[in-house]
């Protein structure tokens, strides 16, 4: 496993990060998440993502269940906070990021992680209804307060991203790291996010690099999903994955198999692979319902694709890649969900 600096921070992290977004508390048994996490520290991963909001708690939970026993010194453990989560019945501030709903949400996390600090706590969408000021002060409270060391942001456009670094500059906390969504069929970071992020200072961790599953390959056009895939999974994965299930993508996929045959890597460690060749990015943020897939995917690290090939890969994709930047600030809630 290779290891990246998140940003221009001194926190190196694995450059194939395990997340546990739709897996752990939901679509897979505990057992198995379990197995999952021994499979990726046994790969060297040692950083993980979860959310408070992944699987209404229970994510954070299983990952910190799988994690205990391991040094913890030899962990980073990077959650979120913004969705509401909880038993019902939720009050008003039991969401977005406000200064009350991060002060709990932080404490719930380490509870459930069972952990006395997280390595990165995350903003998970920008919140258009509390002062950035709040928020960048409870972040910079947060982490005096020893509950995490280095914060980061998700999906925020790269005014969003400037004002904080201001801020957060002003405070005297790093604000080290952007969490979009970054895949060979979704590029909308390239013209605007990365570039500036690069001048901040800041890192990409990416999520979805194999758009969920689908840049494996696994998928086929006009043929119906393998079971047990995230496309069967009517928990959610199958409401979310569905954006990329269309005859098109999927055909475009197939013809990748030939470029990725050429450097003996399966499709989906091309796909991994291919995130990695941004120097903005510091991590692949990848996801496994079973540890083969784990071990699988970590053989990415350390891939180098030559730029002929990197051509070969445009070319088969064409107009199936998503690249509008516009798209960046589409995830920003528009109302309050409480
Ligand atoms: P991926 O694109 O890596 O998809 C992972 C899924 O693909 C797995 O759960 C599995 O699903 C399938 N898969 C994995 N490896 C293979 C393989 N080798 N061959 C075939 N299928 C494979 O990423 P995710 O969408 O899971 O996201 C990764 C992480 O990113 C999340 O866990 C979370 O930490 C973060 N994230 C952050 C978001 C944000 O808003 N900040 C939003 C979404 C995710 P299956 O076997 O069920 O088909």
């Amino acid at each position: 496993m290779e290891f990246r600096y998140l940003g221009n921070s001194g926190l190196q992290i694995s450059e194939i990060t395990y997340g546990n977004w739709l897996t752990h508390g939901s679509q897979v048994e505990n057992d198995v998440a379990t197995a999952c996490v021994h499979a990726a520290l046994d790969a060297g991963i040692t950083t993980f993502d979860t959310a408070d909001v992944y699987a209404n708690g229970a994510a954070e939970e299983v990952l910190g269940t799988a994690l205990k026993g391991h040094r913890r010194d030899s962990l980073e453990i990077f959650t979120k906070v913004y969705w509401p989560v909880g038993p019902a019945p939720l009050g008003r501030n039991d969401t977005g990021l406000s200064r009350k709903h991060m002060m709990a949400a932080i404490d719930g996390s380490l509870r459930r992680l069972g952990m006395d600090y997280v390595d990165l706590y995350q903003a998970h969408r920008y919140d258009s209804f509390t002062p950035l000021e709040e928020t960048m002060q409870a972040f910079a409270d947060i982490v005096r307060a020893g509950k995490a060391l280095y914060i980061g942001v998700s999906e925020w456009s790269v005014e969003q991203i400037r004002q904080a670094h201001e801020l957060a500059r002003q405070l005297g906390i790093s604000l080290v790291s952007s969490q979009p969504q970054y895949s060979m069929l979704w590029r909308i970071i390239e013209p605007e996010v990365v570039p500036t992020c690069r001048e901040l200072g800041l890192g990409q961790i990416v999520w979805s690099p194999m758009a969920q599953g689908v840049l494996s390959g696994k998928y086929l056009p006009g043929q119906p999903p393998p079971a047990g895939s995230r496309a069967t999974d009517e928990k959610g994965g199958a409401n979310f994955v569905k954006r990329f299930m269309t005859d098109d993508v999927l055909t475009r996929v197939q013809q990748l198999r030939p470029i990725a045959d050429e450097l003996g890597l399966t499709t989906a460690q091309l796909a991994i692979a291919w995130v990695l060749q941004n120097d903005n990015v510091a991590a692949a943020l990848v996801g496994a319902s079973r540890p083969e897939q784990v071990a699988e995917n970590v053989k990415a690290s350390g891939v180098r694709i030559p730029d002929e090939l990197m051509t070969r890969i445009d070319q088969v994709l064409g107009d199936a890649v998503t690249a509008d930047p516009a798209l960046v600030t589409k995830s920003t809630p528009t109302q309050r969900l409480l």
